[in-house]
């Protein structure tokens, strides 16, 4: 169900500043997480089900509307380089007034913005011209989605169009090396170049984030994807962006 978000606020679930980029091509660099409320999909071992599972909890206190110039100031206490804009789907909110006046305050002050999506929306025109980089994370079968909401085809054509631009890398969390098999029969039908692909170990846990690792890795060199092992910042603060 859409979220009624008035003008110049979004829906939020958390902001963490400072951090360390969970996954994709920065994985482990600093940054600030602004994760948003709401999302269109349900995994089964989503790791920020506050974010939107209203049956695990009260989404009327764990999520608040908040002005966009007090996200901002939250987000940019630690004077990080790098904001991160994942979810939940934060792409549900791209149609607020309050997405584009988020953007163009970062883009104004030389901050990059980094969207971590699940891949199953389109992007606007002012979505894609405002963001400095897209991380599309589409789901595989052992989210529990099925494929018809998982995998969009249309969303997934303007994915692999807008990498082109050099904006886009896509993520694939794994559980084995047929996921990767999986990963590459996914590419080639959507035309998504191997270059751009950062394949992530499943897991919470380093022991079995290690486990996949060895597991998957020449399978991973075989295709011509990149690996992104998954960071825990939890010395730090805060919860992994997904
Ligand atoms: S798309 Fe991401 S935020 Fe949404 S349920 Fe799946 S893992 Fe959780």
């Amino acid at each position: 169900m859409p979220l009624p978000v008035p003008p110049d606020m979004l829906v939020v679930s958390e902001i963490v500043s400072p951090t360390l980029v969970g996954d994709g091509p920065l994985a482990g660099w600093r940054c600030a997480v602004i994760r948003l409320g709401g999302c269109n999909l349900a995994c089964t071992w989503c790791d920020v089900p506050d974010s939107w599972d209203g049956s695990r909890v009260e989404l009327q206190v764990a999520l608040v509307r908040r002005l966009v110039r007090n996200i901002l100031e939250e987000a940019l206490s630690s004077s990080p380089r790098l904001v991160v804009i994942t979810g939940g789907e934060p792409l549900l909110q791209q149609r607020s007034p309050g997405w584009a006046g988020m953007l163009e305050f970062l883009n104004a002050r030389n901050i990059e913005s980094e969207i971590h999506t699940n891949g199953t929306l389109v992007p606007t025109a002012e979505t894609a011209d405002l963001a400095h980089r897209f991380v599309v994370s589409p789901k595989l079968s052992h989210s529990g989605e099925p494929t018809w909401t998982r995998l969009r085809p249309d969303a997934l054509r303007a994915w692999a169009d807008l990498a082109a631009t050099g904006k886009v890398a896509f993520s694939f969390v794994v559980r084995d090396r047929m996921d990767v098999q999986t990963v590459a029969s996914l590419a080639g039908i959507h035309s998504i170049p191997s270059e751009i692909i950062w394949i992530s170990p499943e897991g919470s846990l380093p022991s079995r984030i290690s486990e996949v690792t060895t597991d998957v890795t020449e399978t991973v060199l075989l295709h011509g994807f990149n690996l992104a092992p998954r960071i825990s910042p939890l010395s730090v603060s805060g919860s992994l962006p997904v």
